[in-house]
C-alpha cells in the first residue's frame, strides 16, 4: 500500500487498478535503450511479471542512454544487470529473463505468455517479427523508435481496431538505406522519453483507461521540441492483418529486409571480403585501392593503415580519380554504408569491387584487438 500510494490516490487506478498491473504480464524485447525505462518505469510501476528478451553484453558505448546498466556491468549479459537492476527497484515484480534475440523460430513461444509486447529493438526484421507475432497471437504491440533527435511510438493492434506495422510500413526501406543508431547516432536522453512513451501505453491497456494510441503514430523532434500525430490506417488487403491474410505465420524477416544472414558462408561469396581475407590481401603486399567510406570522426578513432578516407557523401566526387578497372575494397564501420557505396561504384562503371563484411567492427574484433573502439 505504502509503494504505491501515489498510484492507490488516483481514481482511475485505485487499489483495483495495482491489482490489475500485478496480475498483468509485459514482454519487452531488448533490454537496450528503450528497454531500459520500459522495464524500469514498468517494474516500479507493480506490473506482476515482466519478460526481457536479449543476448547481448553491456558495451561502454551503451552507457550513454541505457540507463538500465552501469559502468560495473561493461562485459556482464545485459539481462544479468537488468535482472539486479530491477529487483532492486521493485523486488516484488518476477522478471523472466530470454537470453536470446527473438527470432521467428521462438517469437511465438516466447510472446505466447504475456498480455502486452512492447518492441524496444532498433532494427527492422525484429519490428516486423514482433508486429506479426502480435497479430497472429492478438496482442498489443507497442512499438518505439528512435534516431539521432527524433523519435516516433504507436500501439499496433488490429485486434482492437487498428492497424499492424505492415499497414504503416508494407515493405521495409531498403537495406543500409536508413542508419542504425550505432551509425546515425542517437541523443543519449532520447530513448529514455520514447521508451517511457511506451510505458505508459502499456499501463493504460492494462488498466483499460484513457485512449490508447491505437491508429495513431505519435512523432517527437527534440531539437525544435514539436510533438506530431499521424492517423494510421489498417489495411483491408495487409496480408497479415488484412480480411485475406496471405501470412499467417512467422517468415523469414532477414530475408524479407534484405539483410545479409549473419555468418552465413552462403550468401556471402560474391562481392564480399572478410577481414581475415583483407588482413592477408595486405600482408601479401597486392595492389588495390582499400576505400574507408566512414565519416572523419570515425577515421579518427581507428581506421586501417593504407586506407583511403572518402566519406559516402563525397563519393560521386571523387569516382573519376580511379581506375575503372582496379581493384576496389570498401570499408566501414559495420558494412552496410560500404554496401552502399559498392552500388555506387557499380553504377559508375568500376568493375573489380569488394565490400568488408563486418566493417571495421570487426577488424577490431577479429583482426585487430588493440584497435580503438566505437
Ligand atoms: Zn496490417
Amino acid at each position: 500500500m505504502a509503494r504505491y500510494a501515489r498510484h492507490l490516490a488516483l481514481p482511475a487506478v485505485g487499489v483495483e487498478g495495482q491489482r490489475r498491473l500485478k496480475a498483468a504480464s509485459v514482454l519487452c524485447i531488448g533490454a537496450g535503450g528503450l528497454g531500459s525505462p520500459i522495464a524500469v518505469y514498468l517494474a516500479a510501476a507493480g506490473v506482476g511479471r515482466i519478460g526481457l528478451v536479449d543476448a547481448d553484453t553491456v558495451d561502454l558505448s551503451n552507457l550513454q542512454r541505457q540507463i538500465l546498466h552501469g559502468t560495473g556491468d561493461v562485459g556482464r549479459k545485459k539481462l544479468a544487470s537488468a535482472r539486479d537492476r530491477l529487483r532492486e527497484v521493485n523486488p516484488h515484480v518476477q522478471v523472466d529473463l530470454y537470453d536470446t534475440y527473438f527470432r521467428a523460430e521462438n517469437a511465438m513461444g516466447i510472446a505466447g505468455s504475456y498480455d502486452v509486447v512492447l518492441d524496444g529493438t532498433d532494427n527492422f526484421p525484429t519490428r516486423y517479427l514482433s508486429s506479426d507475432v502480435c497479430v497472429f497471437l492478438k496482442k498489443p504491440n507497442i512499438y518505439g523508435s528512435i534516431l539521432r533527435f527524433e523519435g516516433q511510438c504507436s500501439v499496433f493492434a488490429p485486434h482492437l481496431g487498428g492497424p499492424c506495422y505492415r499497414c504503416m510500413l508494407p515493405e521495409p526501406p531498403p537495406a543500409g538505406s536508413v542508419p542504425a543508431c550505432a551509425e546515425g547516432g542517437v541523443l543519449g536522453v532520447l530513448p529514455g522519453m520514447i521508451g517511457t512513451l511506451q510505458a505508459i501505453e502499456a499501463i493504460k491497456l492494462i488498466l483499460g483507461i484513457g485512449e490508447p494510441l491505437v491508429g495513431r503514430l505519435v512523432h517527437f523532434d527534440a531539437l525544435k521540441f514539436k510533438f506530431r500525430e499521424f492517423k494510421l490506417r489498417k489495411d483491408p488487403h495487409c496480408p497479415v492483418c488484412g480480411e485475406h491474410p496471405s501470412i499467417t505465420e512467422p517468415v523469414d524477416y532477414d530475408r524479407f529486409c534484405g539483410v545479409p544472414a549473419v555468418g552465413s558462408g552462403a550468401d556471402a561469396g560474391e562481392g564480399t571480403l572478410s577481414v581475415a581475407a583483407l588482413k592477408s590481401k595486405l600482408d601479401a603486399g597486392e595492389r588495390f585501392l582499400l576505400l574507408d567510406v566512414r565519416e572523419p570522426f570515425e577515421w579518427d578513432i581507428c581506421h586501417i593503415p593504407g586506407a583511403k578516407l572518402v566519406p559516402l557523401g563525397s563519393l560521386p566526387l571523387h569516382m573519376n580519380e580511379w581506375d575503372r578497372a582496379g581493384e576496389i575494397v570498401l570499408l566501414c564501420k559495420s558494412g552496410l554504408r560500404s554496401a552502399k557505396a559498392l552500388q555506387l561504384l557499380k553504377a559508375a562503371g568500376f568493375v573489380k569491387l569488394l565490400n568488408v563484411e563486418g566493417g571495421i567492427a570487426a577488424w577490431a574484433r577479429e583482426v585487430d584487438p588493440t584497435m580503438a573502439r566505437y
